[in-house]
């Protein structure tokens, strides 16, 4: 890296910490008078600033979002085959390849989350008309009413486990969010809720994504998506496609305005 490069760093990382309460662990040393790159790009320290001043935006300013999160430490790390990891004032992003807007936006809803003891994805749950049953979801899946197979996925279009209560968890989303999976619960509920929001008809790097995960379902069942892959997508569209295509019709698009404009009590 070079001088300037590591002076544009520096600069980055330090205005992170003053704006946001976000300290990016700078992993690049000095070495006889030659800067070693570290593993983070400058595209990546752009990419993860401009996730964060979206969000800022959204909640209504820097101090907000210092309120809101409390203070986080990034870092990228080998974390195995998931793009990030999050807990209260820690957020990991991968070293394998590199991370997205998407998933910026995503692991520090958890961190958000989880600085609030997890209650922001109760309240979500509770908002949307949904809960948790591990009972019965063992019910449903035993009465063969569930689109996975009994203790796992299938990895076949239409088994992948995405109707409510067909996970891991056994949550039974309420209303539609815009995708499941066997790893589908309240806490990745809460992070794709805010991701969505945040990129829903907003022209930011997240928009495409976002109208990309609804405009699947109006695919044909077998179909091949160029992000989602084959699925039986006009089945699905009952559960995740909502009124008109549209969003902000959505329980969910509602509760993130409701919790960012301050609408909301949060415990
Ligand atoms: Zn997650």
């Amino acid at each position: 890296m070079e001088q300037a490069d590591s002076q544009y760093a520096q600069a980055q990382l330090a205005q992170l910490k003053t704006d946001y309460q976000v300290e990016a662990v700078a992993d690049w040393e000095e070495d006889g008078g030659e800067w070693k790159p570290g593993t983070w790009a400058k595209a990546e320290l752009e990419k993860l600033h401009n996730a964060i001043a979206l969000m800022a935006g959204l909640m209504g300013g820097n101090e907000k979002f210092v309120h809101h999160i409390g203070g986080v430490t990034v870092r990228k790390a080998d974390i195995g085959s998931h793009g990030g990891e999050a807990l209260a004032h820690r957020v990991s992003l991968s070293t394998k390849g590199t991370f997205s807007s998407w998933t910026v936006v995503h692991e520090f809803a958890h961190a958000w989350d989880a600085n609030h003891g997890w209650k922001l994805s109760r309240q979500l749950e509770k908002y949307t008309g949904g809960f948790t049953n591990p009972f019965l979801s063992l019910m449903k899946r035993m009465a063969r009413l569930s689109d996975s197979g009994f203790l796992n996925p299938e990895q076949k279009p239409g088994r992948y486990g995405r109707r409510p209560g067909c996970n891991r968890a056994g949550y039974f989303y309420g209303d539609r969010p815009s995708g499941s999976n066997w790893s589908f619960n309240r806490l990745e509920d809460f992070a794709e809720s805010i991701a969505m929001y945040s990129g829903w008809g907003r022209n930011n790097d997240l928009s495409e994504w976002a109208e990309a995960r609804i405009k699947r379902y109006l695919l044909e069942n077998m179909a091949s998506d160029k992000n989602f892959g084959v699925d039986n997508w006009t089945d699905y569209a009952r559960y995740f496609y909502p009124d008109g295509g549209d969003y902000t019709k959505t329980k969910r698009w509602q509760f993130v305005d409701d919790l960012v404009c301050g609408r909301l009590q949060v415990s």
